[in-house]
Order: structure tokens, then sequence, then C-alpha cells
């Protein structure tokens, strides 16, 4: 970081400065410019609290240079990630993984069913709720274990990697014992706890950023995972909260590019809940690939009009057919393949 000094500071202030950082444990280089002195500190900045510089007397400015993230970054490990989620299916490679599936698993034959056309259809993951993060509590709020059961079965009988959401810690392990993929919701982004509790299994974990989180908040909630030993995070866009009403989030996939400049990790964009609208999700998925992203995480109901949660952006399995035909084309010409 750099300590900015304020005009007309004296040698004492400077030497003030300088001794705060050498009790940081960080090493000091001292530039006197004609106009103002500036204090550089070198070493790893990321674990000091800055706040400390910030009062001392005489000082304008403390200005960050490095990351507050360190495992999540690039520095840290240059080439990208790529994370094995089943046997066949990797999310990070040249191939695009599509992780597609209900809103909500509501019975062994809708589960069990799509998975197969699913699995016939390209996609890598199935994703299907068990415990769902309702807003309001009188709604419907997942079927619990047996959901897990019958997305068990979907996997036997299609190969097809599970991808479900744990909301607590102590759901951490049941559903850890039936899913390839624990799914942190974005509401949960911030629960610093859970994420500790999934940072210390072994299991590849799909973070979905938080409505109303910054790219460093995002990936500081990524850190938190890696620190306790798990490697295996897979970054999820699905929207952020704006003045915006005629989409239910707004998909902010700028944030694909940014990712890739700071971060290893692989990152998939969810085009349901950032649109809120079925028909728009096959645009904003072309646009995703297009951007740079890993693959998609896509809500496909059987029947939409009779989902329990999220029909309005689910998309039908005919539909999806047709997208991941386009879809193909799009990842063609940004060099990866379906
Ligand atoms: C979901 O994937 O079904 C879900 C609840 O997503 P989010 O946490 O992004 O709202
Ligand atoms: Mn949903």
């Amino acid at each position: 970081m750099i300590v900015v000094m304020e005009r007309g500071c004296t040698q004492e202030h400077v030497n003030h400065v300088v001794q705060i950082v050498r009790e940081m444990g960080l090493q000091d280089h001292v530039i006197q410019g004609t106009e103002r002195t500036v204090v550089a500190v070198i070493g790893d900045e990321r674990f000091k609290d800055r706040g400390v510089l910030e009062q001392a007397p005489m000082v304008e400015q403390v200005i960050p240079i490095l990351a507050p993230y360190k495992m999540a970054s690039r520095e840290m490990k240059p080439e990208p990630s790529a994370i094995r989620i089943s046997p066949t299916a990797v999310v990070g490679g040249p191939r695009i993984a599509v992780i597609a599936g209900p809103c909500s698993v509501e019975s062994r034959e809708q589960i069990v069913d799509l998975a197969h056309q699913l699995k016939d259809l390209g996609a890598a993951g199935l994703r299907g709720g068990a415990f769902k993060p309702r807003t309001s509590p009188y709604q419907f709020q997942g079927m619990g274990e047996t959901a897990l059961e019958y997305l068990a079965e979907a996997r036997e009988r299609t190969g097809l990697a599970v991808v479900t959401e744990v909301m607590s810690i102590d759901q951490v392990d049941l559903v850890a014992r039936y899913a390839d993929v624990l799914q942190i919701g974005t509401r949960n982004m911030h629960n610093f706890n859970l994420l500790e509790a999934v940072g210390q299994t072994r299991k590849p974990v799909l973070l979905k950023r938080g409505w109303s989180s910054t790219l460093d908040e995002f990936l500081l909630a990524a850190e938190y995972i890696i620190k306790e030993g798990n490697q295996n995070v897979i970054l999820c866009e699905r929207g952020i909260r704006t003045h915006e009403t005629y989409v239910r989030n707004t998909l902010a996939l700028g944030i694909v590019p940014a990712i890739k400049r700071q971060s290893h990790l692989p990152i998939l964009v969810d085009p349901s809940h950032a649109t809120g609208h079925a028909y728009m999700v096959p645009a904003m998925a072309k646009a995703a690939i297009a951007a740079g992203a890993d693959g998609l995480l896509v809500e496909v109901h059987p029947d939409p009009e009779h989902a329990l949660t999220d029909g309005a952006q689910s998309i039908t399995p005919k539909v999806f057919e047709q997208m991941m035909r386009d879809l193909a084309r799009i990842a063609a010409a940004v060099d990866r393949s379906m």
C-alpha cells in the first residue's frame, strides 16, 4: 500500500508512520517528492488493518495495492482452475459445463425423467432444490431429504453430477452425503460460518454471488471456503439487485471478464434467476458464454406452468434443446466446446 502524507508534514510525522509500518511487520520505503512525501509499504498487506495508518497524524490517504483475497487470486495461481464434478464432467476446462434442472425437486418421476432428458441433451450436471431459501415462510420450502434421495437416484441412472443447495451448517453433512456439488445460495454468500463449514468438506462448492455484493466481497467469500482447505470453488453470477423492474435481477455480465482477470476460479452464469423470465433465458445464456463464462446454471422444468417454485423463469426441455444447439455455435466462436 501507499501512505500519502499531507502537505506540510514534518520528518517526525513520517518517522511515526514508518514506525507503525515496521510494527506491522512490513517494510517501508520513503519517497520525498517536491510536493508530497509518500511511504511505500512493502510486504503482504492483505491481513493488516490499514485503518491504523489512516489514524496517524498528517496521513492524508492510504491506498491499497493488493487485492484483499489471496488464495482465490490469479497472482497466487496464474493458471485457471478446472474443477471435476463427476467422472465425466469438469467445470473450467475447454468444455462448457451446463448444469440444469428444476428450481425444486417435486417428485421422483419429475427429477428422474428430466435427468434422462437433460443427460441426452448434453447437460453436465443436474440441479434441483431440496432445501429452498424462500422469501416467504408460507411458500413451499422443498422436500428435504426425500428430494436428496431422488436426486441420488437420478445420478445413479444418468451419471449426471448432482448440485443442490445447503442452507445451514447443520445440513452440511446430510447434503454432502447425497450431492456432488454443494450450492451456497445468494442469501448465504455472507454466511461466513457456513462458508467455513463447506470449506471443511472436500466437495466442490458452487458459490452464488450475493445480490448486493461487490466483486471483492464475492472473492472474499470464496476465500473463506478455500482457506479451510477446499479449493474446489465454482463461482456463479446470478444477477444483482437494481432499480429495474422488468427483470427479477440485473445480470451483471461484466463480472465474468473481471473475475477471469482477478481469479483462477471458474465462473458460471445463472440466466434464470438473473432475469426471472423464461423468454430471456436463452439470449442471456448465449451472452454469458460469449463473455467467457465456463458454463451455466439454468432452471429447466417439464411443466413450468405447474412448477412449485420459479415457474416463470423455467424453460422447458424443448427450449433447452434448442438453446444447447445455439450455444454450441457460440462456444465454437470463443474456442470452447459443448
Ligand atoms: C436457486 O438456485 O434455486 C436459488 C435459490 O438461487 P439464488 O440463491 O441465486 O436465489
Ligand atoms: Mn430458483
